[in-house]
């Protein structure tokens, strides 16, 4: 069990932190898009009732500043900004406003994307010249398998690298033909070296994505909307998993999907908090291992 106590609301946070003797929080699953991109996926969150068949408030619509400086306000002191394109075209242009937004501001983690298509090895290459610390593919938005010919010579490079990839690719809170854990495993069994991120811990195939990060050394899991109110009505998670995601300690990171949620910032920390994993467990997840791969300092 934790000794410290869950925060109670965003003003809470730090000293949630504070009292787990933490410099602050890194998360790996922030969101910061063009602005027309934005208000797009925003726009998408409004008809949340017809995708997800539930209600899905925005948090945080707020402007870029004020979301910068909530984000600081709650000690989050690395992020990324994970664009993602639903389409061919638009991975260059994004990852060029990204790197963009990065060198305007330190805490953020430079972040690009691809696509499969016959551009992707130039552009990614590009993103690494420029310095970019984390990709992000979205299998379902995408709607492609991660082993698609047109990807190979990305994922050749990126396992050379090393390069932190965070890879939407569990099939919730919406399934695609590509989702789930068979592409994955796939794709591993060629690039076992691949340093992925699987995000929302793979919900809802919890077990499957588990066993790829317990059999693979760079897979790690991000924490985004596990084990929150609004997930658990969802898609609940089965808690005889709960040890193997106590065992899986060094490869789980802190990911929050600010600024849309449906629910304080506060409330993913406090869910995180009530499994029950311990101090330790906490401390390695909300810093540690995202300060590892990251690179990040206090
Ligand atoms: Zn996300």
């Amino acid at each position: 069990m934790s000794t410290v106590a869950p925060p109670a609301d965003d003003a809470d946070v730090p000293r949630f932190w504070r009292e787990l003797s933490l410099p602050g929080l890194v998360d790996v699953h922030v969101h910061f898009l063009p602005e027309r991109v934005q208000a797009k996926v925003w726009r998408y969150f409004a008809d949340a009732q017809t995708h997800y068949g539930a209600p899905w408030p925005i948090r945080y619509p707020l402007p870029v500043d004020e979301r910068l400086t909530l984000l600081a306000g709650l000690g989050v002191r690395a992020f990324p900004t994970l664009p993602y394109p639903h389409k061919p075209g638009m991975a260059s242009w994004l990852n060029d406003w990204s790197a963009e937004f990065a060198r305007a501001h330190p805490q953020v983690l430079q972040s690009a994307t691809f696509y499969p298509e016959p551009e992707a090895p130039v552009y990614v290459a590009e993103a690494l010249d420029a310095g970019v610390r984390v990709f992000k593919v979205h299998v379902q938005v995408g709607r492609f398998d991660p082993r698609d010919p047109l990807l190979i010579p990305v994922w050749t490079r990126l396992e050379q690298t090393g390069t932190p990839v965070v890879i939407h690719c569990g099939s919730g809170p919406l399934a695609g033909e590509h989702t789930g854990p068979a592409p994955m495993a796939g794709l591993l069994e060629r690039f076992p070296g691949l340093q992925l991120v699987i995000a929302h811990l793979g919900m809802p195939e919890y077990a499957a994505f588990f066993e790829l990060a317990e059999r693979y050394e760079r897979v790690h899991l991000d924490t985004t909307m596990f084990g929150t109110d609004f997930t658990e009505r969802l898609m609940p998670f089965d808690r005889t998993l709960l040890p193997r995601l106590a065992g899986l300690r060094n490869k789980v990171l802190l990911g929050s999907d600010f600024p849309a949620i449906p629910y304080p910032y506060a409330h993913q920390l406090a869910a995180l908090c009530r499994l029950g994993l311990g101090d330790d467990w906490l401390r390695a997840v909300l810093w540690a291992n995202g300060a590892r791969l990251f690179g990040v300092t206090p």
